[in-house]
């Protein structure tokens, strides 16, 4: 099996027709990597509406290990820099690290989705919202942390 470029709902099926090799220059996952990605986000099934997000393997994101792309709410697209990710696995370990990006990035997603503007976004509360996914892996927790969001629908 081919290293994967993205992980997830085949890219274009959603409402956007977003193309992250607009922006970015694309890589690929390993599969442990996919693996991890996948893994990780069969939990968004449940309770958040976040249907069919995209997960891109890119290089070159700058100082960010990864990105939502905003305005993609309705089939989330996420950008990861796996060169980052394998230097941070290093220390951290491959699951943790992955873990920890998705679980932010889709607190964004999830904002977005209900009618936060991206630009308006606080960090820390995604951030907060991520880390609270990571100890009790219950999207009905992540949900609670992210309703606190001021611009909330
Ligand atoms: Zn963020």
């Amino acid at each position: 099996m081919k290293n994967p470029v993205y992980v997830g709902k085949q890219p274009k099926s959603g409402d956007h027709d977003y193309d992250p090799e607009w922006d970015y220059r694309l890589s690929s996952f390993r599969q442990e990597e996919a693996l991890a990605v996948v893994g990780f986000l069969d939990l968004f099934w449940r309770d958040t509406g976040l249907t069919d997000p995209t997960v891109y393997a890119v290089t070159g994101l700058g100082r960010s290990i990864a990105k939502y792309v905003a305005g993609t709410a309705s089939q989330p697209v996420i950008v990861v820099s796996v060169t980052k990710v394998r230097s941070l696995a290093k220390r951290h370990g491959l699951t943790s690290v992955l873990e920890t990006t998705l679980a932010h990035e889709m607190g964004h997603a999830y904002l977005e989705a209900n009618g936060v503007d991206p630009e308006d976004h606080n960090e820390s509360l995604v951030e907060d919202a991520g880390a609270a996914l990571l100890r009790s892996f219950d999207t009905k927790v992540f949900i609670g942390v992210l309703r606190h969001h001021r611009g909330m629908q």
